[in-house]
Parts: C-alpha cells; structure tokens; sequence
C-alpha cells in the first residue's frame, strides 16, 4: 500500500471528497446545454464592445457545424483553429464538437513550418484561421497538407464599434476561401443532430513539447474537459455570478479549459482580451469588474507595471490563479501589497487539461525554505500523485523524486503516437518530467525538470526544434539549446554554436535566421559561438554545464 493512498490534505480541505466523484455530463457539449438551458440570455463572451449570449452561442455554433457538414466534414475529423483570443474560436471550437469533431488549436504565433506540422499531424481537413494569419502564414502550406475547406474570418467581427485596441485593423480578401461571418449567416436557424460524443472522445488535440520529444498532440477527452473545468469552479469558486478575464492565449490548454470550458459550464461571461496589453487589460478589468483569471507570472508582472493600474481599478479582481511557470513568493507579495488580491499558484500540464494541482481559493501556499519556491498546492479531488525514484519507487514526504500523476484529467495519449504515449503515459500514468517533492502536510513543490524543455513565461520551448532550425544554416555545425535565467521571462533561450570550418556568420544572422522559421518565444535571444559544444564521450550534449556557463549576450 502506498503511502500516498491515504492523502494527508484531503481532511484539510474537505473530508467529502474522499468518495470519486460522479461527473454530473458526460462531454462538454451536454455541459454547455445546460447552461443554455438555465441561462440562455447570460453574455457567455465579452468581446470590445460586443457581446454574445449563451443561446447566440449555441446557434452560431449549429450554423458552424452546419456549415463545415455541408462541406465535406465528417464526424471524427479534426478542425485546426489559428487565431488570437476572438470569439470566432469560441464559435469554431464548439461548432466542430457539434459536428462530431476534434478541435485543434494552433498558437498564433507559429510560422510556416510549425502550423504545417500541426495540420500534417493531424490531418486535419478544416482550417479556421484569422485573415491576417492566413494570409501571412497558412496560405503558404495548406495547399501541401489534407485541408479541403478554409474558412477565413476577420478580428473585426463581432464588434459593435471599432475600438482603440483593434484600430488600424482591416478585413482583407482572402480568395479561395469561406467567410465565417457569411457562413454563419448562410446557415443561421440549422440545427446539427445530435454528435455521437461520450466521455472518451477526444474533444481537442492539444499540441505540446510534452514531457519528451518535438510537439505532440495531446488527445484531451471530454471527460478531461468537463472534469477540469469543475476543478476550476469548484477549488477557486467559480459561478455565474463571476467575470472571467481571458487574458491566457486560448490555443493552451490553461485557455481552452480555465477560461472556455468554465464559462460553458457556469455561464459565468468571457472577456476575451485579443492581445495581452496591460493598460488595455486594466481599462477592461475595471469596465467588465472582471472577478476572476488565470494566467502565467508575466501576466502579474505586466498588471503591476501598467500605468493605469491600482488597486480600484483592480478591486474587483479577487480570484487570481497563476499557472504555467514558477512565481515567486515575492512577486505574489508584491501583488498583494499593490493590489490587496492573492495569488494562488496552480499547477499543471497540458497532459493533465491544466491543472492537477491547486493552492484552493482562500488558503496560502507554504514556501520551500531551502529553494525558495512557493508550494503549487495540492492535488485536486480524485487525483493521486506520487513522487517516484528512478526506479519508480515511491518516496517518502521531503524527499525529492519525479511527480507521477493519476486522475480523471490525464489525457489519452498523443495523437498518432503510441510510442511517446507509451513513454510518458504508461498505462494512463503521467510521468511529468517535473521534479518535486510533498510535504508532511500533502504541499507539493516543484524544484527542477528531468525534461530538457525550456519554460520561457509558461511558453514552452523544446531545445531540439530550434537546434534543428539552426542546423539548417549553412555556417552551422553544431548547435545546443538550453534555457537560461531570466528576470522578467524566469528563463529565456540560449544556443550555442560551433561553426563549419571556414564559414562565417554572426549572433544576430543566426538570430534573424530562426526568426524566420519559428514562432518568436522560441527564438534564441542569445548565440554564444564556440569552437567546440561540451559533449560526454557517448556524444551527448552536456546541456547543464552550458545552462551554467557564463551569458555572453548576442
Ligand atoms: P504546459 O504543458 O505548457 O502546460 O507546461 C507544463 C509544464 O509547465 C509543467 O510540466 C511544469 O514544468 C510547468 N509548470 C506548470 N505550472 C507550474 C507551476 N505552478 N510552477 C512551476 N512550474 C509549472
């Protein structure tokens, strides 16, 4: 017997949740009818000026999914969405689900090469993507992938009035393609029937470095959906009454789960913030009186440096989580002093639909006395984590061991990928690739990553996607990646190259060169050039020695 099948923290929290509990829906989209059903004229997106009630919802979404069945689509295809934090990926999301289908969010930062891995990856025949986007990125690959239908919308719709955020922005042409907007239209008053979807259909691919490997998808299953999106509600005490401010891009899965999938279930309003910019963010908090969010630590960090902010205009905002990357007890601190509202630090993966861990709503997170980190809470009900030596074994509470995770929100796998499945998620066992250990009292800490990901502000960045990016120069040798610290980002990326004996090129040409092929968070914002990359006899790269090597800024 385990010495973690009796969790220490569950008599501290709630003796009742001790009995697994019975998933009140099956899948989402049942989640999201009741609270058509309860609520249909709640606002369930804010958008600028605009604003779209939950039954609105629920017909756009119809008219979606009618509109991409009457062009080919069949249940169980995949629809990539690429585009920013618009209500039209609310609308596409919930539509694909209306027609059977798997949703798949691509960040709107990715390049040519990385969207067209996504949509080779997982073969997806619909692509929704912001006209901008498309026109400056997709149009270029889609044509070599299995795409039939493309359908292009505009960052203007649905707003009533042009605002400040959004000035300067135009509807382009995008030839060969459908208009959202007129689709919608087109098929406005259709209803889809009813999507064969259970608990275990994949709702969304969701791609990530994961715990090894280049980027995968993560199948996230309805269960997992509305599993997490309770989590939310229920440890942070989320109800229809709140606001929610999504300020966290909504391809990641802290978006698709902490901000989407909530307001389905609660009705609680979306305030979708297009771009994260903090005045802007504050003006909305203050207008919306938004009540909740979650974000990574350079969402804090920006709040407290916003000219406009203080601590009325932020009043409302009293149920704040932080995910994604480490914070530090002093910047929490330094929020509560500014603005009197906790931080409470969550903590999860993609694998696991967000979080697996919180620090619930109204308690404090202890703070690691050696390492300094603040604690990422505890595991939420019906989860069991363990911390396992490298033979697996279970350690004890103090002592430091990789977090292995088992729960109703751990993911099926990865799309097409049994082998990595097999690897990271054996038997539906997450290996996490996080180190970290539990206190006597059931807090969890994180102190280090067994993986060699980068975490640069909770983008994540794999060193061997960007070292093969920098091989494809012609002056390149050989190169490693590694994450370095960073005061405002926690880490940031780092090369180092040697070059091909004769060539020549400097910090910045290389710099520029992965520009051009990779979304910008993964981009070195340093290149040290060395004769030769520290390696153990075996050839491998020596990456903590160059991690502690001296920072020579490019
Ligand atoms: P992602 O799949 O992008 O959500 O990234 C998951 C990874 O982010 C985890 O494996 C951790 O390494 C890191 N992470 C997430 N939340 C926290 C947290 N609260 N503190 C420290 N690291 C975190």
């Amino acid at each position: 017997m385990s010495i973690y099948d009796e969790k220490v923290w569950l008599s501290q929290y709630s003796p009742a949740q001790r009995e697994p509990r019975t998933l009140e829906f099956d899948d989402a989209l049942a989640m999201f009818d009741a609270t058509v059903e309860r609520s249909p004229d709640t606002d369930i997106i804010r958008y600028f000026d605009g604003s779209i009630t939950a039954r609105e919802l629920d017909e756009l979404s119809h008219a979606f999914a009618a509109g991409i069945i009457d062009a080919g689509f069949r249940s169980g295809e995949r629809v990539v969405i690429y585009a920013q934090n618009v209500p039209q990926f609310v609308i596409a999301q919930v539509g694909t689900w209306k027609a059977g289908g798997i949703a798949v969010s691509a960040n709107p930062m990715y390049r040519e090469r990385e969207l067209e891995e996504i949509l080779r990856d997982s073969g997806a025949t619909v692509l929704v993507a912001l006209q901008s986007l498309y026109t400056d990125v997709a149009a270029k690959v889609v044509g070599a992938t299995d795409v039939r239908t493309v359908i292009t919308t505009s960052e203007l719709e649905f707003q009533s009035a042009n605002s400040g955020a959004l000035a300067g922005a135009e509807r382009t042409e995008c030839p060969g393609t459908i208009d959202m907007g007129e689709m919608l239209t087109a098929f406005r008053g259709r209803t889809v029937p009813p999507a064969e979807i259970g608990p275990d259909t994949v709702a969304f691919l969701t791609y990530t470095s994961g715990t090894t490997g280049p980027p995968k998808g993560a199948m996230t299953t309805h269960r997992n959906v509305v599993f997490n999106a309770h989590t939310y509600r229920d440890w942070i005490g989320i109800g229809a009454d709140d606001v929610i401010l999504g300020v966290a891009p909504l391809f990641h899965i802290t978006g698709l789960i902490g901000h989407i999938a909530l307001s389905l279930l609660t009705g609680a309003p979306l305030v979708l913030m297009y771009r994260m910019d903090p005045v802007d963010t504050v003006e909305t908090i203050e207008k919306q009186r938004a009540t909740f969010t979650v974000g990574s630590i350079t969402v804090f960090i920006a709040l407290m440096n916003a000219e406009n902010a203080n601590r009325d205009a932020l009043s409302s905002l009293t149920k704040i989580c932080s995910g994604g990357a480490p914070i530090p007890p002093s910047t929490i601190a330094a929020f509560e002093e500014k603005f009197g509202h906790y931080i409470h630090n969550i903590y999860g993966l993609t694998e696991t639909t967000s979080p697996s861990h919180c620090v619930p709503f109204g308690t404090r997170a202890p703070v690691d006395e050696l390492t300094g980190a603040t604690s990422v809470g505890v595991p939420v009900y019906d989860t069991v984590v363990r911390i396992v030596d490298d033979n697996g074994h279970d350690l004890p509470p103090g002592e430091v061991g990789e977090l292995v995770t088992t729960g109703p929100q751990v993911v099926a796998g990865y799309w097409n990928k049994p082998e990595a499945t097999a690897n990271s998620i054996p038997d539906g066992v997450l290996h996490t690739g996080d180190v970290g250990y539990m206190d006597t009292n059931g807090w969890f800490y994180i102190i280090d990553r067994k993986k060699d990901q980068i975490n640069a502000s909770g983008y994540k960045v794999w060193p061997r996607e960007v070292e093969d990016v920098l091989y494809e120069h012609d002056a390149v040798r050989e190169a490693a990646v590694v994450g370095v610290p960073d005061p405002y980002r926690g880490e940031t990326v780092k090369a180092f190259v040697s070059l091909r004996p004769g060539a020549t090129v400097t910090p910045e040409e290389l710099i520029a060169f992965t520009k051009s092929r990779l979304a910008a968070y993964k981009c070195p914002r340093a290149i040290e050039i060395m004769s030769d990359i520290p390696k153990t006899a075996t050839g491998k790269l020596l990456r903590r020695e160059l991690r502690a090597a001296p920072t020579a800024s490019a």
